[in-house]
């Protein structure tokens, strides 16, 4: 595919950025790897801490600037794009004043002699992101892996290739030195040729299911680490004894937010029954009230979908849904403007048979399901090929968190959305992937965690 920015607002062809040869990728190679075996990756840690702090800086300061470029690029609300670099440069001042601490050796209990655990790195990775948060994915790899010392080369998604080049100029900027984090404009083949390589020792990737099993099959071939970020279909729990109107407003947050183009976003409403007539009618005036636009307008509240094929794809799932019994509730309609909009939507009487049952949703469409005990929402939410997190609402924090416990999804939130934080490990189990990012779990993830012990006397 054709790494080309196309303004999802407009639809308008920007640029076409030109692919990398294989001769520009091995050059891109050799430099992490000449760079993994010099002082910046064996050293000491305090000249990558403090690229991390310039970087972060250097994102605050421009981040009216880059936001812009976020929203031309792929189509998210300008305040959406302004919170993501807010976040993208948390990351970084978070992993410039914890990893030392996060790195330094651990001492280990054993009648063997005295033994502690080393954490180095371990060399290049590759690293495979997608569009939704195109600072963002690139910051959780990057921040922990340059405080660890290995050096990266990545490929951002074929749609946000100005995002992808500007912040590897950032990068450098920084003070980064070259090989640190590489910018590919390449292929799927050539992402495999890479993992393949020797001198790569691993593989991040954030996407949907159908890459990551192509990349896990090429690390696992070569006995390569990765890490699976994946998709999910999580549940939003609303109990009833919950605040109503709080739910709603949280959970039509969860749903719209990035036009609904968020791993972690709600997608199956599971709602208990005593208030589900009333939640279903709350939600669907939410969904009614948004106002579809131009995503750099600060009263716009929907913006479009990434792409042509991003919104194609949704209108052909909620087709199938319905074709298979669902009820479209509300929504879908054509939006009449240029770019790639889509109507927020709500489909009922989604029954195990239905694809849509399984399926992720990427895009403002909600499904709303009604139960009738607690033991059937942990059936109803754990009955999903994916696991990444989910959400419960209840005045009784005994009873959530009795759920929560119940639930399996790399996370579960209480009173709020699921979100992100620095010093928060992200991840899901099943087909939401495997791994985790952020936090200190993230940082541990690429490192060589060595055992060295002295023999007693
Ligand atoms: P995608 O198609 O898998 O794309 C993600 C990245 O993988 C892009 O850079 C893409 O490049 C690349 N890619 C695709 N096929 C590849 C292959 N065979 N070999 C190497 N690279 C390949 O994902 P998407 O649909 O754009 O992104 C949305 C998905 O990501 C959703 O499922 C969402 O839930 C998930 N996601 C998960 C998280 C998380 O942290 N768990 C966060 C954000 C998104 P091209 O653009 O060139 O195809």
């Amino acid at each position: 595919m054709a790494y080309q920015t196309i303004n999802p607002t407009t639809n308008q062809l920007v640029k076409t950025w030109p692919n990398h040869t294989d001769a520009q990728v091995e050059d891109a190679l050799a430099s992490a790897h000449r760079l993994y075996k010099s002082e910046w990756s064996k050293g000491s840690i305090q000249p990558r801490l403090a690229v991390l702090r310039k970087l972060a800086d250097l994102i605050d300061a421009r981040n009216e600037e880059l936001a812009r470029i976020i929203t031309l690029e792929m189509g998210k609300l300008i305040g959406e794009s302004r919170g993501e670099l807010q976040v993208v440069a948390q990351i970084a001042r978070f992993y410039a004043d914890n990893a030392e601490r996060f790195l330094a050796p651990v001492s280990v209990q054993t009648d063997q002699g005295d033994a502690w655990i080393e954490h180095q790195p371990i060399g290049v990775l590759v690293a495979v992101e997608p569009w939704n948060f195109p600072f963002y994915q690139l910051m959780r790899v990057l921040a922990p892996n340059m405080a660890a010392g290995n050096p990266i080369v990545a490929k951002h998604a074929s749609i946000v290739p100005h995002c992808a080049s500007v912040f590897e100029a950032l990068v450098t900027e920084a003070g980064a030195p070259k090989g640190a984090w590489t910018n590919l404009f390449v292929t799927a083949d050539q992402i495999g040729t890479l993992i393949a390589d020797p001198r790569v020792q691993g593989a991040a990737m954030t996407g949907s299911e159908g890459a990551g099993s192509v990349i896990a099959a090429q690390a696992g071939k070569y006995l390569k680490k990765s890490t699976l970020e994946m998709g999910g279909n999580d549940v939003f729990v609303v109990l009833e004894d919950s605040d109503l109107d709080k739910a709603v407003e949280v959970g039509t947050f969860s749903r719209l937010h990035v036009a609904g183009q968020e791993c972690i976003g709600a997608k199956r409403f599971v709602v208990r029954e005593e208030v589900a007539d009333a939640f279903l009618s709350k939600l669907t005036a939410a969904f009614k009230a948004v106002k579809i636009g131009d995503p750099l307008d600060e009263t716009t509240t929907l913006g479009p979908l990434s792409s042509a094929g991003a919104r194609d794809g949704l209108i052909k799932q909620v087709k199938a849904a319905v074709s298979s019994g669902a009820t479209l509730h509300y929504g879908a309609g054509v939006v009449d403007l240029p770019g790639h909009f889509f109507e927020p939507a709500i489909l009922t009487n989604v029954t195990r048979d239905n694809p849509a049952y399984f399926e992720e949703f990427f895009g403002p469409v909600a499904q709303v399901y009604v139960v009738k005990t607690d033991d059937e929402i942990v059936e109803l939410a754990n009955d999903s090929n994916y696991g990444l997190s989910g959400v419960v609402f209840s005045k009784n924090i005994e009873r959530a968190k009795s759920l929560a416990s119940r639930i399996e999804t790399g996370a579960v939130w209480i009173n709020t959305f699921s979100s992100t934080a620095p010093e928060l490990p992200f991840g899901g189990v099943k087909r939401s992937g495997y791994g985790r990012e952020l936090s200190e779990l993230g940082i541990k993830e690429f490192v060589n965690q060595k055992l060295v012990l002295v023999a007693k006397a």
